[in-house]
């Protein structure tokens, strides 16, 4: 028997491991089993959003009934921690007789010692394990510099990862084929699972799940949107960007999907700069990035800054300053605006999630990791190589060329992308008739009309900016 578990790649095209799974050389008759592990105690220390452990858990009964399709049986085992694995697959093992176990690379360090732990247990019982590069278009540790190590930054990388890719190539694996008699597949819901732990086990109209659903979003994506992503992609009121993050990050959609897609539509050449499409292209190389420091640099998925000597820096942990922020009532419109869509929604636009990532860390001073933490308890999307990036990025902890004084202002960052305050308007319900010459700033004018709904500014930029620098300035000076 093999079995091929899924995990970050709930999907059946392009997944390397369900292919080596099914094409096992000589082994056509070989029974096949899949397995997918559900461990919400996990999963709620790795601070995981109750709405994406539903999108995956939707995806999850999704791929059972594709599965089944094929004559593939899907079980499914619920282990509170990852702790408990190794010794429930070994008992699985026996149980089914395994003699090859496949599955996609995982990136995050509990996941690798998980699957190392995995991977000894298996093999005292002659239980052959294959670990296959899934979740990036090139393996982590692929792109290195001259002297054989991880790049620090991210210009040189998308250098190099672009000459490897143009090396390399790649292969976009197909779906298997049938493998025997349909099967019956029962949902999810209907086998008890959802429970105070899960939550209700009720897919969200708003994220569609499917292979299928993350194919047509991009190909509509490719259609048009990709040819204007260079000036579109930063304003978050228009449809600018992919909103691909939920189905990359769940794997149902793989990267290499993206990028042949990109190059199929296209024509595109990938070292050519100039062509349509290098900009987002560029987006995907960001996350290819961040996965492979992740790898490379493991005390990263230990809450330590890439910048070790920024651990230093005497970041504040003020509750109530970081609840206003939480709660979208800092009294700066787009930073409200972006917080209270990403608690009523599950994803926020990307440049808000840097603005609102330099508000709590350069305004607020505030510990990037709380930051980390709270997207990560609501985001749809999230994905510790990514979020982790970004949060390090922003608080200037990271890896990153620009220096440490790089602080957004959130008035100018509103004004220059939701001009006319649409994205404001749109979650700052408060502020809706709000004249957009005031939009930005509008304290003074809510006290003309006597006003108290909107909170006054939290802080004063000007001021939170000079003591952001400060600190890092004595940082530096100290070391
Ligand atoms: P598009 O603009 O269409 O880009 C295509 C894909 O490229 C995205 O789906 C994503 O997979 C990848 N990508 C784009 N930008 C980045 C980036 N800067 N870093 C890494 N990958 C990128 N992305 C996540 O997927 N999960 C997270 O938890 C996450 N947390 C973030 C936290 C902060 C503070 C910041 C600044 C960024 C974070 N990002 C995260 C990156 C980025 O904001 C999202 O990937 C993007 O907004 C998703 O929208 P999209 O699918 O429309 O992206």
């Amino acid at each position: 028997m093999r079995v091929i578990w899924f995990r970050h790649d709930l999907r059946l095209a392009d997944n390397p491991a369900l292919r080596a799974c099914c094409g096992h050389p000589g082994s056509d008759n070989e029974p096949v089993t899949a397995l997918f592990i559900i461990s919400p105690t996990q999963w709620r220390q790795h601070k995981m959003a109750a709405i994406r452990q539903r999108f995956i858990l939707a995806q999850v009964d999704e791929l059972g009934r594709s599965l089944a399709a094929l004559g593939i049986p899907l079980k499914l085992l619920r282990l509170e921690t990852f702790a408990e694995v190794p010794a429930a697959l070994a008992t699985l093992s026996e149980q089914l007789g395994i003699t090859h176990l496949y599955a996609n690379q995982a990136i995050e360090l509990d996941e690798q010692r998980r699957d190392h732990a995995v991977h000894a247990s298996l093999r005292d019982l002659g239980v052959s394990c294959h670990w296959l590069n899934g979740c990036c278009v090139l393996p982590p540790g692929r792109v290195l510099t001259g002297s054989g190590e991880m790049f620090k930054v991210f210009t040189p990388f998308s250098r190099a990862w672009l000459k490897a890719l143009d090396e390399d190539g790649f292969v976009i694996h197909r779906a298997p084929a049938p493998r025997a008699e349909p099967l019956s597949w029962q949902p999810l819901a209907d086998r008890g699972w959802g429970d105070d732990a899960l939550g209700e086990l009720s897919a969200d109209p708003r994220w569609p799940v499917g292979e299928a659903t993350a194919q047509q979003r991009l190909d509509d994506f490719l259609a048009q949107a990709v040819l204007d992503y260079g000036e579109a992609r930063d304003f978050p009121a228009q449809a600018g960007t992919s909103i691909l993050s939920p189905y990359l990050a769940a794997g149902i959609i793989s990267p290499r999907q993206c990028v042949a897609a990109l190059q199929q539509r296209l024509g595109y050449r990938p070292q050519a700069k100039a062509q349509p499409g290098f900009v987002w292209l560029n987006e995907l190389i960001w996350r290819e990035f961040y996965r492979h420091l992740l790898v490379l640099v493991p005390t990263l998925s230990m809450n330590r800054p890439f910048k070790p000597e920024t651990a230093a820096l005497p970041w504040s942990w003020d509750p109530d300053a970081f609840a206003a922020w939480c709660a979208g009532r800092t009294g700066y419109p787009i930073v409200d605006a972006a917080m209270r869509c990403l608690n009523a929604t599950g994803w926020m636009h990307n440049r808000l999630r840097m603005i609102v990532a330099s508000f709590l860390t350069k305004d607020l001073h505030i510990h990037w990791r709380l930051g980390e933490d709270y997207f990560m308890s609501q985001l749809i999307d999230g994905d510790l190589a990514a979020n982790n990036g970004g949060w390090q990025w922003a608080a200037g902890t990271g890896a990153d060329a620009a220096p440490y004084f790089r602080v957004f202002n959130p008035t100018t960052q509103g004004q220059r992308f939701d001009p006319e305050g649409e994205f404001i308007r749109t979650w700052v319900t408060e502020l809706a008739d709000t004249p957009t010459a005031y939009l930005h700033q509008p304290h003074d004018w809510l006290r003309l009309k006597g006003r108290h709904d909107y909170p006054a500014p939290m802080v004063d930029h000007a001021v939170a900016r000079v003591a952001a620098i400060e600190m890092f300035r004595a940082l530096e000076k100290s070391h």
